[in-house]
């Protein structure tokens, strides 16, 4: 039996986390929610509608009027769930690079925040949940019982990346991944809001020369001890 309900997961662009998140949850039969797609989301409809991303105003209020439906997996391909918006499987499409240049521009709006921010902590208050994303155990649910910090090195995080973008049959460049990581780490580390940091009760785990394998052993364990 699990001696947690509600369990944080932290971390940079690629470490693994959503990986390390979904197979989790698997193993304790909670929720895998992933707080990062809803922020890909909103920018995709933003570009998706043609409004300039710098638009901060324009953007928020989209952030406050678009539904946002996280539904189960429809296809095997993959997919941890499906990622519907005004009935559009936009699932893999948050993925594109578009989407990766533009994501943390907008969520460092405080506006699209507030608005996404208050439905993941009504959904992670249910408990028997693993959310994922970067400010799960410091704003949106300080009170989790378990916090993880999932860190791992640029090189090795934009590699992960890379090679998921290859598969998927993308024409990407390692180095141009590599300085978009950075980029977006940098952004998401050092915006005014919600800002990227472990949480200070965050067990901090760094995946540089651990497998996945051996990541999720390492928190299963704690879950479980
Ligand atoms: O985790 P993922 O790479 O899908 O997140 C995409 C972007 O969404 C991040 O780079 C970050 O800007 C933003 N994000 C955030 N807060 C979260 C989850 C994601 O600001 N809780």
């Amino acid at each position: 039996m699990p001696k947690f309900s509600i369990i944080a997961i932290d971390g940079p662009a690629a470490s693994g986390k959503s990986t390390l998140a979904f197979r989790l949850a698997a193993a304790l039969g909670f929720l895998y929610f992933d707080t990062g797609l809803m922020y890909r989301a909103i920018t995709w409809v933003a570009i998706n509608r043609k409004l300039n991303v710098l638009d901060e105003i324009g953007v928020s209020r989209l952030a406050e009027n678009v539904q946002i439906e996280v539904l189960p997996p429809s296809l095997s391909d993959g997919r941890p769930c499906d990622v519907v918006v005004e009935g559009r499987d936009i699932t893999w499409e948050i993925r594109n690079p578009d989407v990766e240049a533009n994501v943390s521009i907008v969520s460092a709006y405080p506006g699209v925040r507030r608005a996404l921010t208050q439905q993941q902590r009504r959904i992670g208050l249910h408990g028997h949940v693993v959310m994922v994303g970067r400010d799960i155990g410091t704003v949106v649910l300080p009170e989790a019982d378990l916090k993880i910090y999932l860190d791992a090195s640029a090189a090795v995080r934009a590699q992960r990346r890379f090679s998921e973008l290859i598969g998927r049959g993308m024409k990407v460049k390692y180095s141009e991944v590599l300085e978009k990581v950075i980029e977006r780490d940098r952004i998401d580390t050092n915006r005014d809001i919600a800002p990227l940091i472990p949480a200070k009760d965050a067990v901090i785990i760094d995946s540089d020369n651990l497998d996945a394998d051996k990541v999720f052993e390492k928190i299963f364990d704690l879950c479980n001890d």
